[in-house]
């Protein structure tokens, strides 16, 4: 990439605002150092699925996240074959950002592989995040989304909430109702007991440091308790019940969404691309959002690539801010074309420049904020050259989508 004079003065600085980073799901930095990575998991995260995309042998691929020391000589002979359909990918700058940047090595190839996953290696020790996060990246914190929202040892990370019946089954099975009667430690049996079940379970996480609920956008229905019942009923006479109809999940939905807003938090709704991305489209927020007008919505990933749907649900709804968590990374040059139009479309305090949405290679989240700065970058100094605003303007607004919009959103600064 070659920027032109006053897109690089505006990228450099760029890199001074400071930086929340609106998504990431990080686990506590004792457990990330616990799995012991060793150089395979940088080809590991996103990039996991271009490598397949491209032939990579399924299951060669299946073991690229397991933890542990892995030889060099063991897998990069057969990453090779395929980095070098993937490299060009925006999965990948990402990458090379990070390793060039961080590591001073300027090529992925067979003569520097080996010094990188030495690098790695070397790298994992306590402080990691500190290094890698608040030096490096200039983030003050990181909103994560894992399992558990509290991070006693990580004062960086904030925690979302995390329940089945938010998300789609195809990402964390079917059976939403058995574990919320898991996690609720059993002896449910109407609907009435589930739903307050449910409410007590997000109440107890809510004291415990959420800052909202993680959920995924579909075709929600308006709640019908008898349905539900019905539904629930069938459920439980049946272990083969396959909770495919909807009524039973928006009515326990809406529970959560119900203390979402009595404390004000963000209900974050994945939007757009992830498996079959039909069922996951943007405009379902034209249905759920414009009901629940009492429940903030931050819409991740622009629901790329339905992003011009997004961005006039992010313009129309109050309610609606619009997330460019992931959005680099999956293309740059879509990133930089929604952020142009954007810019047209939607009011500047809806909307957040940043999230990682990384869990095992911590280092490329300096390589993604860096594309998402290059973007930003691009689209402001063109503005400012033709005229739209200073570049002080330009500046505050970066600011705005960087740092003041995800902290207030998140209640995190
Ligand atoms: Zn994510």
């Amino acid at each position: 990439m070659n920027p032109t004079k006053s897109e690089y003065e505006l990228f450099e600085a760029l890199c001074e605002i400071p930086v929340i980073d609106s998504h990431e799901h990080l686990v506590p930095e004792q457990e990330y150092l616990s799995y012991a990575y060793s150089g395979l998991n940088m080809f590991a995260g996103y990039l996991f699925y271009d490598l397949g995309s491209a032939g990579l042998d399924p299951e060669f691929q299946a073991t690229l996240r397991d933890p542990g020391y892995r030889s060099v000589d063991h897998w990069w002979p057969v990453i090779r074959k395929y980095w070098e359909h993937v490299e060009h990918s925006s999965y990948a700058r990402a990458l090379k950002i990070a390793v060039k940047e961080l590591y001073g090595i300027d090529q992925i190839n067979t003569d520097t592989i080996f010094e990188l996953a030495e690098l790695i290696i070397a790298d994992n020790t306590p402080g990691l995040y500190d290094r890698i996060l608040r030096e490096r990246c200039g983030i003050r914190r990181v909103v994560t989304q894992i399992k558990t929202v509290s991070f006693p040892n990580d004062p960086i990370l904030a925690g979302l909430t995390h329940y089945p019946v938010a998300l789609h089954p195809e990402f964390h099975g079917l059976d939403y109702i058995g574990r919320i009667s898991e996690a609720a430690g059993g002896g449910l049996e109407t609907l009435d007991d589930y739903a307050e079940a449910l409410r007590k379970l997000m109440q107890q996480s809510v004291q415990e440091g959420s800052r909202g609920l993680k959920m995924v956008a579909g075709d929600y229905q308006i709640p019908d308790k008898a349905k539900a019942e019905r539904e629930l009923r069938q459920y439980l006479a049946s272990s083969d019940f396959t909770m495919e109809s909807m009524a039973l999940r928006s009515y326990l939905l809406e529970v959560c969404l119900d203390v979402v807003s009595e404390h004000d938090l963000a209900a974050v709704v994945h939007g757009g691309y992830w498996r079959d991305f039909r069922e996951n489209d943007p405009k379902h927020l034209l249905g759920f959002a414009r009901r629940r007008t009492d429940v903030r919505f931050d819409l991740l990933h622009l629901g790329m690539p339905m992003i011009r749907d997004a961005l006039l649900i992010g313009k129309n709804l109050p309610n609606v801010s619009l997330n460019l968590a992931w959005c680099p990374i999956i293309s740059f040059e879509q990133t930089v074309h929604a952020i142009n139009e954007m810019i047209d479309l939607v009011p500047m305090n809806k909307i957040i420049a940043f999230g990682g949405d990384y869990y095992m290679c911590v280092q490329k989240i300096y390589g993604h904020l860096t594309m998402a700065r290059q973007a930003i970058a691009q689209v402001l100094s063109r503005r400012v050259s033709r005229g739209d605003f200073t570049k002080d303007q330009a500046l505050s607004i970066a600011r705005m989508w960087l740092y003041d919009n995800p902290g207030r959103i998140y209640r995190v600064n």
